[in-house]
């Protein structure tokens, strides 16, 4: 605290990022990296694009990044107006924050998503009501259609439980709520979820939101896109242009345009994680563990006999290191992201050593 500081600074609450550790050899099951290298085509563009003396990197980029809505939009069969693109999608919802839920009714989203939703909240004082998930932690459509709201955001796969939403939940949603925008945040929709970029055809009022650093192995290079009607992207852009023009560098757009058009490595990599995922729940099952349904590249476990923050104490101590949320009715929980199989191999060996298994 300073004298210096606004009271907006003071207020605020920031978002605090799984740990992204200094020291090597540690097993990092924190932070939903993918195991698998980003497409070698998007290393190539970046070789490219420096060229032998890296003189173009002199030159700002395209403030638009034409290229990269294009290649989006040609993937999932829209329009280029209809596709916003960001310095990650975190960037991207809170530029939707401001953009499209600031009204005067508060926005509604799950009282267990991602934790960031609450934080946009708090820096762009919007007001917001938690609405608490089933028992069994999915997601019933019909608490999204009673109450008036000034928008609605829900993670898709849900963050930190990985349950999936059927689309037919998703249109019910947007369908009551034709006064307000319904954010979907699909950042993890390429593990087994039916993403909703199809129904933002019918409805004018969904945004879907996708993200590079997830299925896309680029978490380093902080691309994310939104996709929705060419009027709620306009409103995005209008906030982009007052706040950085050039949110995405030269090396960052060749990159995510060659990964967007790599989609054989793309499907690849996504069914080994899955497959992964498939085996690891079976694994954590047979020591004991209860997994909740998943459709992302993390699983949410709890186990009935040991504390969940005294296991992730002992996988640290042991070089892994998973996710432990302090929030009531998930402090039991562990989130695993999904490794390479050696990296599943060792969380395994370390669990079965501190259960005594
Ligand atoms: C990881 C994640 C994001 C942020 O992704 P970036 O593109 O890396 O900023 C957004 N939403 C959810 C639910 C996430 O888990």
């Amino acid at each position: 605290m300073s004298r210096f500081w606004s009271q907006v600074v003071r207020d605020l609450t920031p978002y605090v990022p799984g740990e992204q550790p200094k020291i090597a050899n540690l097993i990092k099951l924190n932070t939903n990296e993918h195991p698998c290298p980003p497409s070698p085509k998007a290393l190539a563009a970046i070789r490219a694009e420096l060229g032998d003396d890296g003189a173009r990197l002199r030159l700002y980029p395209d403030p638009n990044a034409d290229l990269l809505k294009a290649a989006i939009a040609k993937r999932y069969a829209v329009a280029p107006q209809q596709v916003f693109v960001g310095n990650g999608s975190d960037e991207v919802l809170a530029h939707i924050f401001m953009a499209l839920l600031k009204h005067e009714q508060p926005i509604l989203f799950p009282d267990i998503s991602y934790s960031f939703y609450p934080v946009y909240c708090g820096l762009y004082g919007i007001d917001h009501r938690r609405v608490p998930l089933a028992d069994d932690f999915s997601i019933d459509p019909e608490d999204y259609c009673r109450t008036p709201n000034g928008g609605i955001v829900i993670a898709n796969p849900n963050a930190p439980t990985g349950y999936p939403l059927p689309l037919p939940a998703i249109e019910r949603i947007a369908a009551a709520n034709p006064a307000s925008v319904v954010v979907i945040d699909e950042a993890y929709i390429d593990f087994g979820g039916e993403s909703a970029i199809p129904l933002t055809a019918r409805h004018d009022n969904l945004l879907v939101v996708h993200t590079l650093s997830k299925s896309r192995s680029l978490a380093g290079l902080r691309v994310g896109y939104a996709i929705g009607h060419p009027d709620l992207i306009e409103a995005l852009e209008r906030v982009k242009n007052s706040f950085n023009s050039y949110p995405l560098d030269r090396l960052a757009i060749v990159a995510a345009v060659a990964a967007i058009e790599d989609e054989e490595y793309f499907a690849q990599a996504c069914r080994q994680v899955i497959a992964s995922r498939e085996q690891l729940i079976a694994r954590l099952s047979q020591l004991g563990f209860a997994v909740l349904p998943s459709a992302a590249n993390f699983i949410f476990a709890r186990h009935p006999r040991h504390d969940a923050a005294a296991l992730a104490a002992a996988l640290r101590q042991r070089r892994i290191l998973v996710r432990h949320f302090k929030q009531p009715r998930i402090e039991q929980f562990l989130r695993i992201s999904i490794g390479s199989e050696a990296d599943c191999q060792a969380l395994t060996d370390a669990l079965r050593d501190i259960l005594g298994a």
